[in-house]
This record gives C-alpha cells, structure tokens and sequence, in this order.
C-alpha cells in the first residue's frame, strides 16, 4: 500500500490490523491506496519472514525489502500514478472495477512433456519411498550421497509426484550452480526448453521458472508472479529464492546445502540453507537438503534426530569413485609449480583422448608482489591483505576491495628493479604453464576474469561438451555442478591453502572443495583418478583428503569441534563494527558487552571486543564481538536483551557502522 509519510508518499506493507490504536486519533493518517488486492506474501511466507525478522535481529522493513523482487518495493510514484490515471479511464468508460487478483491457476501438464528417469537403485530408491512417505507434512531430510549418487535423480523423482499432486517444488542451488546444464537437467525431464537467458518456453509442459541475479527486472517480475499464481509447476533459483511466495507449495529442494553461498554475507545475513527448513515448516511440506559433502551443522541436525539422514554411499549407473593420491610437494622434481607427476599423468590421459581438469584456488598471475631486496610486499593500502598480481590486464589487484595500482617496474620502497618477484602460482600463469607445456591442446581457463562475458563462458562449456582433449583449468566455479563427462583427471595444485586459516571452518570448506572436485573425475563411465599436490604431504588432515571418506573427516572434524565448544556444539553470534578508525569500533563494541554483562546470563559467553582477523578492509577498520552459548534459546534472549535495551543509543561516530551476524558463517 501507499502511505503518506511525513511529506513523502511511500510504498508499506500491512502486517496485521486492530481496533483501536494508542496513537491520538487526530495523529493517524488514513492509507493513501491500497496497491495489490491480494496480499504480496501468502500468509506461511509471511510468518516465515516475521520469524526471520526475529531471529536474524535485523529490522523487519529491510526483511521485506529482501524478500521483494527491487520494483515492486520501490513501486515509484510515477508508476502508482499511472495506476491511478488508467483506474479513472475505466471507471469513466464504466467498466467493472479492476480486479489485479487472479485465481489460482491449476497446474496442467499436458500429456507427453514428462519424461522418465532411469530406474533407481535401490538405495535411491529407499531415499524416495522414505521420502514419498512424508510427502503430506512437514518433515526434513538429509542427503546424503557421494558425487555422482543420483541425488538430482531422487529430487526429480520426487517432484514428479508432487507435481502429479497439483503442488509446486521450488529448488534451490548455489549461485554458480545454476548453470545451463542443471536447468537444461529440469527441462528434458519436465519438459519445456530455455534461452540462454533464462527464459522459459513451456508448450505443452510443466512450466519452469529460474531466478537469479542475472535476470533483467521484468523477467524477475514475470518469474515471481507465475510461481504466486501458481502458474509455475517448478521455481528453481539461488539464495532469495527461498522468500519466492507459491500458490500450492509441495515440496523444497536445497542442493549443495552445505554450500556457502546459502549465506548472505551482509545486509539481512540470512541462510537460506535454514530458512528452507524453517519455510518447509511453516508451509507444512517436506524439506530435502542435499550434498555430497553435507555441513557439519547438518550432520549434527540428522545425528540430534532434527534431520532424517538418507545415504547414497556410491555413484549411481556406470561411474566408480575415482582414486585420489597425494603428490608430496617437498620432495618432488617441480616445473613452474607442477610436479612431474602431474605433468606425466596429465600427458598420458590427454594422449587416450581424455580431459583434464586442473584445480587452483587463486585467480589472476601470482597472489603476490614481493622484493628480495628490502622485504616489501604488495600490500592493499585500504585491506589488511596482499593485492594479487594480474598478467591481463597488466596490474596489482586486490580481491577484496577492488582497489588496483599499476605493476611497479622498481620496487617502491628500495628502488631495486632486480629484487621484485611475483611469487606463487594463480590460474594466469597456470594457463601460460599449461599452454606452453601441451601445445596444440587447449586450455580453458574459467575463473571469475575469464567469464565476465556470458558468451566466452557459454563457448568454453560448448568446448568442453564437445569432448575433444583439452585441459580446464579454474578456480571454485569448476568444482561444482558441472558434468563433464569426458574428464578423466582432477589435479589440485595446491591443497595447503585452507589449512592453517584463521577461520575454524577452514578445514571443513577445505574438504568439501576438495572433494567436490575430486568428484569432476571419472563421471562418463571411465576410471577416474585425483592428484593432490601438497607441501605438508605427511600431515594427517593432507592423508585424510587422499584416503578418508567425507564421513571420517566430518566425524573427526566434529569431535574436534564438541572439545573446543564451537558450531555445531554450540552457537556464535557475531556483533560487528566498522569505521574509519579502529578505537571507535573497539568503544562501542566493549559498551555494548557491558550491557551484556548486565542483563547477567552466564550461559553467554563473550569473546572479544577484539579487531577482526582481517582488520580493515576497504579503507575500515573492523572489529568484532562474539557471543557464544550452547542454549539457542539464551541467546537469543541475550540479543533480545541487547536490541530492547537501545544499543542503537549507545554514543558512536556518524558513520560507524554495525550489525548483527546470526549463526556467523566465516569470522574472517
Ligand atoms: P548427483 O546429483 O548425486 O551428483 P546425478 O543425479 O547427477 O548425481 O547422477 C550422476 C549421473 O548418474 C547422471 O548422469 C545420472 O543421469 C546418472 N544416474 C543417476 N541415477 C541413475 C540410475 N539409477 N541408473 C543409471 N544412471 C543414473
Ligand atoms: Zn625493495
Ligand atoms: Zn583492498
């Protein structure tokens, strides 16, 4: 609805209504126009984002401004004029009021379009009539099957059933997950075919919609009206898609659920991870989390009975787990960053017709400039971090707040022009390596740079499907999703990275990386096989990675977080600051801890004040104060405590800015 507000006209929603007010009567202001006839959200969607407004702590306006689609929030005055100026034509003409509530549409799959998946083995088979059993409430499953298990085939199994019940699905999948080839997956099973950009045809079929941040504003519209209508059978989208309302719910997918893109890393920092749990129950249907590489949280959920815990422990159809093995960096004759090993191995799967995929977790040329002479380093002037060297375009970037200098010909500091070097490997200089290695034989490069063009991305992986011999080299975006099937070799350059990081989630997304990646090997029917390079080859967690099982390394993983008091044994919330200077960051955060200590729950703990692991960021400094309980409940009370008590009020600079961080996801 529209309100007049002070001067301003602005677009509100209606949460509720009552008889009378505490506000004088001559204070309050009617509604100025009523805009949608029909509530936006229905109403378990609507209860789902009250509840979130509550847990998350975060003020219920910016909520709903989250969960709407940007036009319709902002629903611009001009707009509402023309809305006006078009209901005086008609009534003038003398037509019937507007009505902009349609019905419900039934779904009406037309014979044909649905297609039949392979017959299940038996334990995808037990996941589904576990599952089917259910189907009629609330009730939420885990799982949990290795790369390769059929997972996505127990989903569209699913969803044919509720979509024969008249219901809708609604999928969720991590941001780079959304690639042609899942939605390609969806449609060849339901029928229907997409654009490149998204959109959907669906004669004579079950419609599909995608949502995703690469959707103009109309398209986005048009999505999130068809699946309030009803009108869309199967709404598949990334992290907001989980406040998308549906007319008949049946059924939520969440795939890759331990997949950190589910987090919102500012702003309303939701988990729609969670959220599809907490809406699956509000809506009364079922929830199911799938990965092959399932959180720790998630684990703990399923062994706390919260979650039932449904196993694929091996790769569905022809494929077998591939072998993994660990190429001892320390010992071995290395080239320009690449074992001997791996260049034999990559040599030899290349020569049988295959592809090789080579992972790296850096982009750009080198993550660092350095001088032997004086000891400078290529530090970011606003971030406590290093700026990465960049070969295309020429350049030190840095990777977190953007910022670039141009590449120093002398070193800054000494003036020396033979001390600089660029030092460590990133996917520029892998490409030059690798080109130069196994000329004439392609090499894909596909990070973050290298497919800024939709249409360079799109040819790559129209290369790769081809399935001429050529080697993939990239950065997380290759770890997930994708099938290749002609990709017989995964290489992972370098596994150290994410072993000694600052933050204690570092060895679980370490091993989930790893392992997704691992997974790429090996998918079209032939052996696969896994290369790890590693400096710290003998360390027990590097042996894991070859060896274990993603369920030892969770188990220990877990043990080690119940010793040390961390999630999922207990909870974290994290209040933040950030400003220009630091000591203003620490002040306010140590004055809200004493308010803390006030409202006196020693059930809470507080950690901090202290400055974030990365101090600044930006051009701001950062701190931050952790709250950690192993009651839920408590808590939240604390925060609660906190918000009632006006830390609004505590003094501050103008500009300083602060949050709360609910279930924090990285401390960093
Ligand atoms: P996941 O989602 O667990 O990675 P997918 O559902 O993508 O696994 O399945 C991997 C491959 O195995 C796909 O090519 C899929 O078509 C095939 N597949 C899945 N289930 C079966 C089955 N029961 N019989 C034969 N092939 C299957
Ligand atoms: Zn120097
Ligand atoms: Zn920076």
């Amino acid at each position: 609805m529209s309100v007049p507000f002070g001067r301003r006209r602005l677009t509100g929603v209606v949460i509720g209504h009552g008889d009378g007010s505490a506000v004088a009567e001559g204070k309050l202001r009617a509604v100025h126009e009523v805009l949608d006839a029909e509530p936006l959200f229905p109403p378990a969607l609507l209860r789902l984002l009250l509840w979130a407004a509550d847990y998350y702590h975060h003020p219920i306006g910016e909520v709903f401004a989250t969960a709407l689609p940007a036009r319709l929030r902002r629903q611009g005055r001009k707009e509402q004029q023309e809305r006006q100026e078009q209901k005086e034509r008609k009534e003038q003409a003398g037509e019937r009021k507007e009505e902009q509530a349609t019905p419900p549409q039934p779904l009406k799959p037309l014979p044909g379009a649905f297609t039949d998946g392979p017959a299940l083995n038996p334990e995808q088979q037990a996941a589904v009539t576990e599952i089917s059993g259910h189907l009629k409430g609330f009730h939420a499953f885990l799982l949990d099957g290795v790369t390769g298990s059929g997972k996505t085939e127990v989903y569209m199994q699913l969803m044919a059933q509720v979509l024969g019940q008249g219901r809708q699905c609604l999928v969720l999948v991590p941001e780079i997950g959304l690639t042609p080839q899942t939605l390609g997956r969806f449609s060849e099973r339901f029928g229907g075919s997409y654009s490149a950009e998204g959109s959907y045809s669906a004669e004579g079929s079950y419609e599909t919609v995608a949502l995703h941040s690469g959707l103009g504003e109309a398209e986005r519209i048009r999505a999130w009206r068809k699946a309030a209508s009803g009108a869309a059978a199967i709404v598949i989208g990334t992290r907001s898609a989980v406040f998308t309302p549906l007319a008949r719910p049946g059924l939520i997918v969440v795939d890759e659920e331990h997949d950190s893109s589910f987090k919102q890393q500012d702003g309303f920092r939701y988990s729609a991870r969670d959220l599809a749990v907490a809406r699956a129950r509000q809506e009364g249907v079922c929830a199911v989390l799938g990965s092959a590489t399932p959180s720790l949280e998630s684990l703990r959920n399923a062994a706390a009975g919260r979650f039932t815990r449904l196993a694929l422990p091996r790769p569905a159809g022809a494929a077998a787990a591939p072998r993994r093995r660990i190429v001892d960096m320390g010992t071995a004759t290395v080239h320009g960053g690449l074992s001997e090993a791996v260049l034999d191995r990559i040599q030899s799967h290349l020569r049988r017709g295959n592809q090789v995929l080579v992972f790296i977790n850096r982009r750009g040329f080198a993550p660092v400039l350095d001088c032997s002479g004086c000891g400078w380093v290529s530090e970011c002037g606003d971030c406590s971090a290093r700026m990465t060297v960049h070969a295309v375009p020429k350049g030190l970037r840095c990777h977190h707040c953007g910022g670039g200098a141009p590449l120093p010909r002398v070193c800054p500091a000494c003036r020396s022009r033979a001390g600089l070097q660029a030092r460590g490997l990133g996917t520029q200089q892998l490409e030059h390596l690798l080109k130069e290695a196994f000329s004439p034989l392609p090499v894909l490069r596909m990070d973050r740079d290298s497919t800024r063009s939709r249409k360079r991305l799109d040819g790559m992986l129209q290369q790769i499907h081809e399935g001429q011999p050529c080697i993939l080299l990239g950065t997380q975006m290759i770890a997930k999703g994708h099938h290749f099937p002609r990709i017989t070799l995964v290489v992972v350059v370098n596994a150290d990275s994410g072993l000694f990081s600052a933050d204690f989630r570092g060895q679980e997304f370490l091993s989930q990386t790893l392992l997704q990646v691992a997974g790429r090997a090996g998918r079209g029917g032939q052996p696969g096989e896994v290369i790890i390079q590693s400096r710290h080859a003998a360390h027990p967690d590097v042996q894991a990675l070859a060896a274990a099982s993603y369920a030892d390394i969770a188990s220990r993983l877990l043990d080690e977080r119940q010793r040390r008091g961390l999630p999922p044994f207990t909870h974290l919330c994290l209040l933040w600051a950030e400003y220009r200077l630091m000591p203003p960051c620490l002040d306010f955060l140590g004055k809200a801890a004493a308010r803390l200590q006030d409202g006196g729950d020693s059930g809470v703990q507080l950690i901090g004040p202290m400055p974030a692991p990365m101090e600044k960021r930006g051009g701001r400094w950062r701190a931050q104060l952790l709250l950690r309980s192993s009651n839920r409940a408590r808590l939240q009370k604390a925060l609660n405590g906190l918000v009632a008590g006006g830390v609004e009020d505590i003094k501050k600079p103008r500009g300083l800015r602060w949050g709360i961080d609910v279930d924090p996801l990285d401390l960093i």
